[in-house]
């Protein structure tokens, strides 16, 4: 598969895909060690690069998930197209378990932090616009084709880095601001790709609402057998799968016009000017 050139990332759980389409495993190097969990081969007629999730062989909290890493063996495979798929909590009560979403916007709620690589200039991520605008155009119309509802331009709530999910409290004040869903991935991610220069985009499946989870708790009160909500997460993946499998059926090859220009960097840096050298 050496001459083999990803165009399309995915960043998806789905053994359907890999077994409908006979993707072989590869390890990718990076600077922070091999990634073994790549998936490639043609779906459809699309050459895709396909990582098995954001966990390296171990899960862990995630603030301790190696999103450089990830966004790194993409880029080494010469992918400039990213798709992240992702199973988040829901905000709104009127929207249940299973809803879909295709994110237009996030708000980074708590602390970030990122190990640099001191051999790499720096720049701060241009983050007006989180997600590719050609790029999430065209897996909104994928979304349109489907037999369920998919809310487009939702807005993501990243609740990165610390491990529990949100209070009562918290998810009546998102909601309050017409926020739609949270989740702890996004968002490192979505950073990381544009610090690349990579198109990204990214579908969202909604595991669980506040209704779900209050009557989880009532259950474990009354003794009864409470129903994990967490049980229904594979077929709650399908429906992502489903509209990125549906974007690459209908995907035919295009340059986006911005994010690869887009860095705000300056090679020219200085800590103080030069005449204080002296
Ligand atoms: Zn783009």
């Amino acid at each position: 598969m050496s001459d083999f050139n990803p165009k399309v990332a995915l960043i998806m759980r789905s053994d359907d895909l890999i077994d409908q389409f006979h993707l072989k495993r590869v390890t990718v190097d990076t600077s922070f060690g091999p990634v073994d969990r790549c998936f490639e081969g043609y779906v459809f007629d699309v050459p895709v690069l396909l990582i098995y999730g954001r966990f390296n062989g171990q899960k862990v909290p995630s603030d301790e998930i190696n999103y450089q890493q990830t966004i790194e063996a993409i880029k080494n495979r010469g992918a400039s197209k990213v798709i992240g798929t992702f199973v988040v909590g829901g905000i709104n009560p009127q929207m249940p378990q299973g809803s879909v979403y295709v994110l237009g916007d996030l708000i980074g709620i708590t602390g970030y932090h990122i190990n640099w690589n001191r051999n790499q200039s720096f720049h701060n991520a241009e983050m007006f616009e989180p997600f590719c605008p050609e790029l999430t155009k065209r897996v909104c119309e994928a979304a349109k084709k489907m037999d369920f509802p998919v809310k487009t331009d939702a807005t993501y709530v990243s609740n990165y880095g610390w491990p529990r999910i949100e209070t009562k409290g918290e998810l009546e004040f998102y909601n309050k601001m017409g926020w739609d869903v949270i989740g702890q991935t996004c968002d490192p991610e979505a950073t990381l790709a544009k610090l690349y220069q990579m198109c990204y985009a990214a579908v969202a499946v909604q595991i669980d609402d506040p209704n779900s989870r209050s009557s989880y708790i009532g259950d474990l009160q009354k003794k009864e057998q409470a129903t994990e909500y967490v049980e229904s997460i594979k077929s709650c993946r399908e429906r992502t799968s489903k509209i990125v499998l549906q974007f690459l059926k209908d995907y035919s090859d295009y340059d986006c016009p911005i994010c690869k220009k887009m860095a705000r960097k300056n090679k020219d840096f200085r800590e103080f000017p030069d005449k204080y050298y002296e």
